[in-house]
């Protein structure tokens, strides 16, 4: 469990990292949602995805559902998630 939640944590930081270049939002910037910051009128459009998916990938983790495919439920591999983080699918299911 401890392992776990270290692996969030870095999981999240990653999320949150990523978030930051695509909003240019500062470190410690307060407004969170893709609509408060309206940023569909000046990102591309698969910048906009890869937020959204940022998005629902962080409120995963906040209620403890990250890591697991929306598909089919099962754990996500963590080679997968290394590359992309904010994935919802396993490989089986993503392909
Ligand atoms: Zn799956």
């Amino acid at each position: 469990m401890g392992a776990m939640q270290v692996n969030f944590a870095a999981r999240r930081n990653t999320l949150e990292n990523k978030r930051k270049r695509l909003t240019g939002m500062a470190p410690d910037g307060a407004p969170s949602t893709l609509s408060a910051r309206r940023c569909g009128e000046r990102l591309p459009h698969f910048e906009v995805d890869e937020l959204r998916q940022i998005d629902v990938a962080l409120a995963r983790l906040h209620e403890g559902s990250y890591g697991f495919c929306q598909i089919c439920g099962d754990d996500i591999a963590e080679e997968r998630l290394d590359k992309l983080p904010a994935t919802p699918f396993c490989q089986r299911c993503a392909d």
